[in-house]
């Protein structure tokens, strides 16, 4: 029984386990600041709380749910990669990239994903199950306190690891409201980013949710056609009924969204398609983030060039769309966006 997620329970849900240990409620408060504020990674840390109660948690709960299996640092060690293993021995991928002035994490959601982008090693691999709240926190819980071993502190999360966030909508939205909480992990939510592929369904219910959560959707083509090509999503929510509930999120939240661009060598990256591009976000209140293809095993189109991608960027920004070039991290250690894709997971 010690392998049950403690991160899986919210504040009710842990009185309630309390409750039934025979526990006030002030006792629920202590372990609650223990796991969120203090991220003691041993139940013997929680020093307020009666011995007899800490071995009865440690005997139910595990507070290191991911076994890392495997750790990979790029050259410049500016990025670090993890394996993580499950209980079910199937493996999730989170990547840490620091910057000068940020440390910015990039978590997981799935073991796998069924969105099926061509481009994508994690759509290449298929899916097997959608993380649990617990699992998703505990990505960030354990760079944390990574981070703090070396003064350093987490400043950005993104959900821009395997799966997709809004195929898995209530562990992620749960996921969200832990790290927010105030009497908790109390992250700003302005400094979350979720990348979804286009649900249309999920971007409507999380325009309704009132975080403060930034939100990313990746489009990649402003081409019906080829969008569908290359994010099979598309067919099922088409191009102009993504753009239509994206401009109502936008409304409805006065928050702006980022448009997820990766230019394909020859394929999504001329000059005509930055004005189609330019064309279909004109008036909204949007960004769009290029960033030149990583490789993937199983796609053989390149990333476009250097001066191609700049040449993209300065036609959407002539055309008054705020852009961002971003730039590739981790490449060589397969930690580049869409580029997780573990090799421990059976298929
Ligand atoms: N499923 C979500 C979030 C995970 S993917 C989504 O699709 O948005 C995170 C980002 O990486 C997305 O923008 C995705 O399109 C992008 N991506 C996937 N494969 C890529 C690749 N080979 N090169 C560059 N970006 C890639
Ligand atoms: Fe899934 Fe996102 Fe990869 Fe598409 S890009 S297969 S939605 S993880």
């Amino acid at each position: 029984m010690a392998d049950a997620l403690i991160y899986d329970l919210d504040f009710e849900e842990l009185v309630q386990a309390l409750n039934e240990l025979g526990q006030p409620l002030f006792r629920a408060r202590q372990i609650w600041s223990g796991l969120y504020e203090h991220l003691y990674d041993d139940f013997s840390q929680f020093s307020n709380i009666p011995s007899n109660l800490r071995t009865a948690l440690a005997q139910r709960y595990t507070l290191s749910p991911l076994s890392p299996r495997a750790s990979l640092h790029s050259k410049d060690r500016l990025t670090e990669k993890t394996l993580f293993g499950l209980h079910d021995n199937l493996s999730v991928e989170t990547v840490l990239m620091r910057y000068e002035e940020r440390n910015s994490l990039c978590i997981s959601t799935q073991v796998g994903c069924p969105m099926g982008c061509v481009f994508c090693a994690t759509g290449q691999m298929g899916y097997q199950r959608g993380l649990s709240t617990g699992e998703i926190l505990a990505q960030v819980i354990h760079y944390m306190r990574h981070l703090q071993t070396e003064g350093k502190k987490l400043t950005n999360i993104v959900y821009m690891g395997m799966g997709e966030p809004f195929l898995n909508y209530d562990a992620t939205m749960a996921s969200l409201r832990r790290l927010t909480d105030s009497t908790g992990m109390n992250f700003g939510a302005r400094r979350i980013t979720i990348s979804t592929v286009g649900i249309i369904p999920k971007i409507e219910k999380f325009s309704r949710e009132s975080l403060q959560v930034n939100l990313a959707v990746s489009l990649h083509s402003a081409d019906n056609e080829l969008r569908s090509q290359i994010v099979p999503a598309n067919r099922i929510y088409p191009l102009k009924n993504l753009i239509s509930a994206c401009r109502a999120y936008t409304e409805l939240t006065h928050r702006r969204i980022s448009f997820e661009y990766a230019l394909i060598k020859d394929l999504n990256d001329t000059q005509p398609a930055a004005a189609q591009l330019a064309g279909l976000l004109k008036g909204m209140l949007c960004h769009v983030n290029l960033i030149a293809l990583n490789p993937s095993k199983a796609y053989p189109l390149q990333g476009s060039s250097k001066e191609k991608v700049q040449a993209f960027a300065d036609a959407l920004a002539e055309r008054g769309i705020p852009v961002t070039v971003r730039l590739r991290r981790g490449i060589e250690i397969q930690a580049g966006c869409g580029q997780l894709a573990s090799s421990q997971n059976p298929l």
